[in-house]
């Protein structure tokens, strides 16, 4: 019989870590799959690539996570509400979406005790999935993007939000930096000025943004902060995906002790 496959679809995505990860824990766990990356150009071509390529699921990264949702005839309840997938799978002809970014990324920072209060630097579609999620888990969130136009979604789901202009600083428990700023460029996420206010009341500083330090952790670092990256996020997203693919047949713990190995090779 041949292997089970499975993709990353993204544009770029040759840069993913997502092949290795899911490989490692196929070979290492006896199941039989394969997994790919596939630069999709055109996210309208999503499904009849995915039916085109005899795929079982695929991920979809950036920026093709809202036509994943188009594409989807079955949605998890949280991917319905929050309008992105990063995880399809085919089940007897129908795809069914779900988003295991949110879950991962309140999975990484549940190591931080007594954590109430957070800020969110950044309105893009991952601080639209998580900002959704945490708040259902008893967090305070309140967002803080560059320009107003992305914050709507946020203000119609009850959130405070600040541009630059009007931002009014007050203590928060984490402060993280949901923008690609740092990603590619020595870019702070926001003004250093608002960063001096909220970073030494901070319990610690999270970044999305894995494999490099970013400038916005580098400066938590020097006001003695603990900081993490994206990494966390990134495994515990790939293992809830993983589950999905697979359907639970392992144990998240399972899963992690072979994935994990993809991020340090
Ligand atoms: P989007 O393109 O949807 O949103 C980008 C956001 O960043 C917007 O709020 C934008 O502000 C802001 N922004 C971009 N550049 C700057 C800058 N130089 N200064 C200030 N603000 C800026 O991105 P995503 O939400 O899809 O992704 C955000 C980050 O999350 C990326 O770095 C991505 O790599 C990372 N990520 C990490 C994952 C992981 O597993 N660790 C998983 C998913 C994403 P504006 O509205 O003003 O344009």
């Amino acid at each position: 019989m041949s292997k089970t496959l499975f993709a990353i679809f993204g544009n770029p995505v040759s840069h993913s870590k997502s092949p290795l990860m899911h490989n490692l824990a196929f070979e290492k766990l006896g199941f039989d799959g394969c997994y790919a990356r596939y630069l999709l150009e055109d996210g309208s071509r999503l499904k009849e690539t995915f039916f085109d390529l005899k795929l079982k699921g695929v991920n979809v990264t950036v920026p093709h996570k809202e036509d994943a949702y188009e594409a989807c005839d079955v949605l998890d309840p949280f991917a319905q509400k929050v309008g992105a997938v990063n995880t399809i799978v085919e089940k007897e002809g129908k795809l069914y979406g779900y988003n295991t970014d949110a879950p991962g990324f309140l999975k990484a920072i549940s190591e931080f005790d007594a954590v109430k209060t957070v800020l969110f630097l950044g309105a893009g579609g991952t601080a639209k999935s998580t900002a959704i999620l945490l708040k259902e888990a008893g967090y305070d969130v309140a967002i803080l993007n560059r320009s107003g136009g992305r914050l709507t979604y946020f203000q119609e789901h009850g959130f405070q939000t600040y541009t630059f202009d009007d931002f009014v600083p007050r203590a928060y428990d984490l402060i993280i930096n949901m923008t690609s700023a740092g990603l590619e460029d020595d870019a702070l996420p926001c003004p250093s000025d608002i960063l001096e206010k909220v970073i030494p009341s901070a319990k610690a500083c999270v970044d999305v943004i894995y494999g490099k330090e970013t400038p916005f952790l580098k400066l938590a670092r020097t006001y003695q902060k603990p900081t993490k990256d994206g990494s966390d996020m990134l495994l515990y997203q790939g293992i809830i995906a993983f589950e999905y693919f697979t359907g639970h047949a392992y144990t998240f713990n399972a899963i992690k002790q072979h994935m994990q190995k993809a991020l340090i090779l």
